[in-house]
This record gives C-alpha cells, sequence and structure tokens, in this order.
C-alpha cells in the first residue's frame, strides 16, 4: 500500500506551514522576536498572574461549556452582540478553517485581496476552492471595481483584512459597504489588528446580513499562546458555523481567561496606547534612516521598503537573524519588493532592532 495514494489531492498539493522561528531556533532572553506580531509589551507578570487566576478552582475531568459559551458571553456584553452572533474558535486560524467548512463547495471561488494573510490561500486550497485575487491599489487602498469585476454567482466568500497586514492600513469604511452593497456572497473583515486603528467594521453587521468579522486575542490582548478568536455575525450564520464546530473546541483554561482579559479591559488599553505611541516612534526612527522607507501603520508592526541600492529585504532579514534579531522578509509578495515587516516591541527591542538594522545596511 502506498500512502501517497490515500491522501486527498488538496492535501498532497499543499506544502507545510513553517514558522522558521519557532521550529529553528529557541526562544531566549537574547532573541529580539518581532516577526509574529505577538504582544512582548504586555507585562509577563500580568499576564502570568491572569493565567494562574484563570486556572484557580478548576476541575480538569469535567469537559469544558460548549462553543466556548463562557467566554461568549463575555464577549456578547463586552461588544454589543448578542450570544447568538458570536462564535469562536482555536485563534482566528480555526475559524478561517470553519468558514471554509461552512461555505466552500468544490472549485468554488473565493477571492482574497492581495498583498496579505497567507491563511486564506492556505485553507482555500485545502478544501479545493478556487482562489482568485484583486491586487490592492498601487498606495494600497482597496481597488473596489476590480474586487467586483473578479466576483461572480460562484463566489460565495471574499476576504479583506483591515488593517491589513502586512501592509498595515485600514480600509476606507465607503469602500467597504460599497462592497458589502454589491457582492452577492459573504465578505470577511479581518480584523486581527483593529484595537490599534481608527475604526471598527464590526457595526456594520447590524446593517449588512452578508458580513463577518473576525477577531483575535492574540495581538492586543497577547494570548496567541492561548489560542482564541472570535466572528462576529448574524445568527443564522453563527448557528451555520456551530454546525462544523467541534462541541468542546475551546478548553476551560482559555475561556477563563478570555472573562479576565475582559475584565481587565482597562489595562489592555493602556497597553494599546503604548503600543501606538512606540509604532509612531519606530515609524519616524525608520523614515530617518538612509535606505528605509516606511510606511504608515495602524497596527501593531510596521512594513518599510529597503531602498538602498543592491540590498534585497531577504539579505537584511538574514543579517538581522544572524544578529538575533527577527523579523519577517514580506518582499515575494506582490506590490512589496524588497520590504520587511517588523512588529512593534517595547522601547528597548525597538531600539535593538534599530541598531541592528543600521548595522545590516553597512555590511
Ligand atoms: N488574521 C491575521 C490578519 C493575522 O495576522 C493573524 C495572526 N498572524 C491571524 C488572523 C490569526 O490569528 P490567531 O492567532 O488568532 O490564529
Amino acid at each position: 500500500m502506498k500512502i501517497e495514494e490515500l491522501i486527498r489531492k488538496e492535501v498532497s498539493e499543499l506544502s507545510l506551514y513553517e514558522v522558521e522561528s519557532v521550529l529553528e531556533r529557541k526562544l531566549d532572553e537574547r532573541v529580539v522576536k518581532l516577526d509574529l506580531n505577538e504582544n512582548f509589551a504586555l507585562a509577563r507578570d500580568f499576564m502570568e498572574k491572569l493565567l494562574l487566576d484563570a486556572c484557580r478552582d478548576i476541575d480538569v475531568r469535567a469537559y469544558p461549556p460548549p462553543c466556548g459559551e463562557r467566554a461568549v458571553k463575555a464577549i456578547s456584553s463586552f461588544l454589543g452582540f448578542t450570544e447568538y452572533e458570536i462564535a469562536v474558535g482555536n485563534g482566528a486560524d480555526e475559524i478561517l478553517d470553519l468558514l471554509m467548512k461552512v461555505f466552500l463547495k468544490r472549485d468554488s471561488k473565493v477571492l482574497i485581496v492581495e498583498p496579505t494573510f497567507s491563511m486564506y490561500t492556505y485553507f482555500t486550497q485545502l478544501y479545493g476552492g478556487r482562489k482568485v485575487t484583486a491586487l490592492l491599489r498601487p498606495n494600497f487602498e482597496l481597488d473596489v471595481d476590480a474586487i467586483l469585476e473578479r466576483t461572480d454567482r460562484e463566489t460565495p466568500l471574499l476576504f479583506i483584512c483591515s488593517p491589513n497586514n502586512p501592509t498595515g492600513n485600514q480600509f476606507k469604511e465607503g469602500d467597504i459597504k460599497k462592497i458589502l452593497q454589491e457582492f452577492n456572497g459573504v465578505v470577511v473583515i479581518d480584523e486581527a489588528y483593529v484595537e490599534f486603528a481608527k475604526y471598527s467594521a464590526v457595526d456594520l453587521v447590524r446593517n449588512f446580513d452578508n458580513l463577518i468579522v473576525l477577531r483575535t486575542f492574540s495581538k492586543a490582548f497577547g494570548l496567541a499562546g492561548l489560542r482564541f478568536g472570535f466572528l462576529v455575525s448574524n445568527k443564522s450564520i453563527v448557528e451555520y458555523v456551530k454546525r462544523v464546530t467541534s462541541p468542546f473546541n475551546m478548553n476551560i483554561v482559555n475561556q477563563r481567561l478570555v472573562v479576565l482579559a475582559l475584565k481587565n479591559w482597562n489595562y489592555f488599553k493602556e497597553q494599546i496606547q503604548y503600543a501606538i505611541k512606540e509604532r509612531e516612534w519606530l515609524g519616524n526612527t525608520l523614515d530617518k534612516i538612509d535606505g528605509i522607507a516606511p510606511y504608515p501603520s495602524e497596527t501593531n508592526f510596521v512594513l518599510f521598503k529597503v531602498t538602498k541600492n543592491n540590498l534585497t529585504s531577504s539579505t537584511v532579514t538574514k543579517r538581522l537573524q544572524s544578529k538575533n534579531v527577527l523579523v519577517k522578509d514580506r518582499g515575494v509578495l506582490p506590490l512589496l519588493t524588497n520590504c520587511i515587516r517588523v512588529t512593534v516591541g517595547t522601547r528597548s527591542m525597538n531600539e535593538a532592532f534599530v541598531s541592528s538594522l543600521e548595522e545590516a545596511l553597512e555590511e
């Protein structure tokens, strides 16, 4: 028997999603980890205390509340949506998986506005969908006409990441509304970074029955290691998503921690302000470096272009890596030749990154 012959075509065609920094490097204190938009500015002891509080009085022999019910209640009162309008998953990544399960038929088209987060493509391929791409304009704004032109009756899903990873900008509400009005399928607005931006599209859920807003606790709330994401949409879509969710997908610690994080919103709010200040400092500092051109950002990362002659983003990323500074080379994506994405860290992490970058440019 050849195992290869038993494997679904979509799976044999997929390549493993590799997270280099985690697989190849042991995390230690010397590493300035600015590659995955995690939030190391949050105080470690504060987060540890939340975790310990979440673990108190738990009976792990019992199954957790189904479909993340306990956390859903807390999110519901935090956001002002009913519990029937929220579904949760192990990270926003799992929600993407659930959405494909609900909406994708074999050969369905999925419209992805690029350059963007790679997991929309990954799950489209996994479920045998056909990816259709619409490019952003060179100034990274949505090209609404180009997007609508590429959709048709066989396109159930359209993904827009706003603020967008990795360009860092948030799209105009008017452009998003126009797409919602004119597109016949479901629009997923991924708001993983929205806490660092100016507005949220979540209230549009009340006006458009074809909108799903995706959120995560991995960024502003610093719970990337715990895995918690959710979506807000209308009752009917949420019900379909629950049908494809395994009943005990969210563990009890996870659920309790989200409740505690939301109770401590004031702390996270302060930290978001800190990240925004640091982002502006980092952008301004990069702007002054000869051979570097940063883009504006409404997230917890900054995208910049290496403009120095004969240097590529890949070379600079590798040089930084050899100095224990991890960033994400985005130079292979459309519109992003020689671009690198760097997470906003604490001031000392940001300073360490800037001085290593200056050295890397001179080597
Ligand atoms: N969407 C975007 C745009 C992201 O950047 C990320 C994380 N890098 C995710 C979703 C996934 O988030 P989670 O950690 O909740 O799976």
